[in-house]
């Protein structure tokens, strides 16, 4: 089947898709022939073509009434992206208990809850179509690779990458593929409002692509790529995988100069 058809007849949610990675994900799963909603605490960014559905993934009534309305509006669910999080900086000692609630709140729970509330419609869509339900997690090389002042964030993308494969199992019985997919530095606003806060964002810009392997950093629509074949139906055999999308980072082993 040719790749810009495989999502033609199916049905998509992501999460955070009103900006950055999840953007190029809702954008590339349209393309792709998908429709596609857009479940996002500020949904205003959400791509031309997508469903926005204003929704904050901290709030488990929240996720479930959004999932029931896309289910209402396109008739079936068969592919889901939790990609909505947040980030922190700093070691052990910089984040507060509060800081550290707030971050696993959005980044694991917001995950589990958003399952919660898509799976006995995943189930109810994987009977139909075997190979092409699936749940993807944008996880982070931060779940393994062990970066300096990322505390939090790093033991948040850790759990994500344990759920992801817990999840596998639980599911892959069942018809529902579970993965995610680990990117390295992407160009996204996030990364510009970090960039914003250095003396010399230029500067800072420079030495962030000089320490990636292939000397630039990775785009959202790279990661949407990757994405996007873990949840077509050409990867019907893949679960349980975490796919780096990380100019080679990880895979190299390189260290950053
Ligand atoms: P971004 O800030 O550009 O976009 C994040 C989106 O998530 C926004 O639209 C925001 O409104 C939404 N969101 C945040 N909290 C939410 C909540 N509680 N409920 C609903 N929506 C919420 O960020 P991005 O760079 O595109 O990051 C997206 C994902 O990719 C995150 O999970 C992040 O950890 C991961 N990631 C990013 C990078 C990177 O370098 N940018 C690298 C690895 C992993």
């Amino acid at each position: 089947m040719s790749p810009t058809g495989d999502f033609e007849g199916l049905a998509a949610l992501v999460t955070g898709g009103a900006s950055g990675i999840g953007a190029a994900i809702a954008a590339t799963l349209r393309d792709r022939g998908a429709r596609v909603a857009v479940l996002d605490r500020d949904p205003t960014g959400a791509p031309s073509g997508t469903l926005p559905v204003k929704t904050d993934v901290t709030s488990d009534e929240g996720v479930r009434t959004a999932v029931e309305a896309v289910v209402a509006e396109f008739g079936a669910l068969h592919t889901v992206v939790g990609n909505a999080g947040i980030g922190a900086i700093g070691t052990v000692e910089d984040n507060s208990d509060d800081e550290w609630h707030r971050l696993l709140d959005v980044n694991v729970l917001g995950l589990v809850r958003t399952a919660r509330a898509a799976l006995p419609h995943l189930r109810a869509a994987a009977a139909r179509r075997p190979g092409a339900v699936s749940i993807t997690h944008t996880c982070s090389i931060a779940a393994t690779a062990g970066l300096p002042q990322r505390a939090a964030y790093s033991a948040s993308k850790g759990a994500v990458l344990s759920l992801t494969l817990a999840m596998a199992a639980d599911h892959v019985r069942e018809g529902i593929r579970v993965n995610c997919v680990n990117p390295g530095t992407v160009d996204t606003p996030w990364v510009g409002r970090l960039l914003g806060q250095a003396a010399d964002p230029a500067a800072e810009r420079a030495a962030l692509e000089a320490r990636q392997p292939t000397g630039r950093l990775v785009s959202a629509e790279e990661v949407a790529a990757a994405v996007a074949y873990l949840a077509s139906p050409a990867a019907a055999a893949v679960t349980g995988t975490a796919l780096a999308v990380d100019g080679g980072m990880q895979g190299l082993r390189l260290r950053p100069a």
